[in-house]
């Protein structure tokens, strides 16, 4: 079978390298490059995904909630969190992908045909997968899927916080939240998304910390959910960020786009496409449980409330990239927290018209 894939992240190379003969086109001249993510999956995740020791760069055990305004939640985590090179996962996934068309921008698909920018025409392909990421420029007709803007930074500060710092403050974030991921003893990347002036906040969220540049910001479009409910319409599969295979409460896609990338091409090589959706569905259950958590909680600022009724607290992290989740476990282990469930419980009432979201 003719296999063309669009996109050359983590999501379409998985495809290809899984699935062994597949035409990759990525717009960029080099994999993995430019950078636009922090690098962050669950040690757990990362084992099952594949992902070897060599590409780790850091790991982490404590995470912290905070307003950086005086409060904050001190969690030390069950699984380490782990920081990954990207560039380097990405040629790592490469040296598995046998067609690689680099500098090739897919500017149209029609029928079983695709055609690039620099005016040539590829074909014909019997499925295409789009693993775009988060542009979607094709992705969208497909299904929508809720995209902030971030933006981040490395800088070297002499503040005294360590492993990761995730950051709820309004003046930083309105839609989202902020991180500082301590990457080296006196070095930080630190970011955020957010609707909108990510440039001015990122600006604001570095004097916070009395930080000083020592590379160029970088980011991209970070995505909250929810997964599209159908996969593959005809010849077009979608994998990854475009298919909106991502943590809703942190945006997190790597081990994701990984993941659904095998299972597609899995389904593919044995000839039965439809065994994705069907072997994803679980998953993808979950994650839009977790999307319609994103809408309720981020909606009525929860984590804002947890922050100042358990400030100062002490707990184990269920789960690091669902900071809600693990708010929500810390809360229900401590008796102040009673006050929240109920005012929680009263919002679901007089909001039940957001279950439709589900
Ligand atoms: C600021 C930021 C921080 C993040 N931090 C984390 C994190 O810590 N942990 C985590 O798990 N996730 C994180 N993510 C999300 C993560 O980066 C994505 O979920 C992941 O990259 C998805 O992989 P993908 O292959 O689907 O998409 P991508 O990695 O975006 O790859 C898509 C590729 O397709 C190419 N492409 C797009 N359109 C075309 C076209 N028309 N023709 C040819 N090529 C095309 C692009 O150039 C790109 O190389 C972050 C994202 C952002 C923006």
């Amino acid at each position: 079978m003719n296999i063309a894939v669009i996109g050359a992240g983590p999501a379409g190379l998985s495809f290809a390298s899984k699935y062994g003969d597949a035409d990759v086109f990525e717009e960029h001249k080099e994999v993995g490059l430019p950078r636009h993510c922090t690098g962050l999956v669950s040690g757990s995740a990362a084992r099952r995904v594949g992902i070897p020791n060599s590409l780790i760069l850091n790991q982490y055990r404590e995470l912290t909630v905070t307003d950086l305004e005086g409060r904050r939640i001190y969690f030390k985590m069950r699984d380490s969190v782990l920081l990954v090179d990207r560039p380097g996962l990405e040629q790592w996934l490469a040296e598995g992908v046998r067609k690689l068309y680099l500098g090739k921008r897919v500017v149209n698909i029609s029928k079983n045909y695709i055609y690039t920018s620099d005016g040539s025409k590829h074909g014909p392909y019997d499925y295409i997968v789009l693993a775009e990421g988060s542009a979607r420029r094709f992705a969208r007709a497909y299904g929508h899927v809720v995209r902030l803007p971030g933006l981040q930074v490395d800088v070297k500060s002499s503040i005294d916080i360590h492993g990761i710092i995730v950051v709820y403050n309004q003046k930083l974030s309105k839609a989202y939240f902020s991180w500082i991921v301590e990457l080296d003893k006196g070095v930080f990347r630190v970011g955020l998304a957010d609707v909108c002036c990510t440039v001015e906040k990122l600006n604001k969220l570095v004097k916070l910390i009395n930080g000083q540049p020592i590379d160029k910001p970088f980011g991209g479009g970070v995505l909250a959910g929810p997964p599209l409910k159908r996969l593959i319409t005809g010849r077009v599969t979608l994998v990854g960020d475009a298919a909106g295979f991502v943590k809703p409460l942190s945006g997190g896609g790597i081990t994701l786009a990984i993941y659904s990338s095998q299972m597609a091409a899995k389904a593919i090589a044995r000839g039965t496409p439809t065994l994705y959706e069907d072997d994803t569905l679980l998953l993808r259950l979950r994650l839009r449980t977790a999307f319609l958590a994103f809408r309720i909680l981020y909606g009525w600022r929860f984590v804002e409330r947890a922050i100042h009724l358990l400030n100062g607290g002490e707990y184990v992290a269920v789960d690091y990239d669902d900071h809600i989740k693990t708010l929500l476990a810390a809360a229900l282990t401590d008796p102040r927290s009673i006050r929240v469930v109920k005012e929680l419980l009263r919002y679901l009432a007089s909001n039940r018209n957001i279950f439709h979201l589900f």
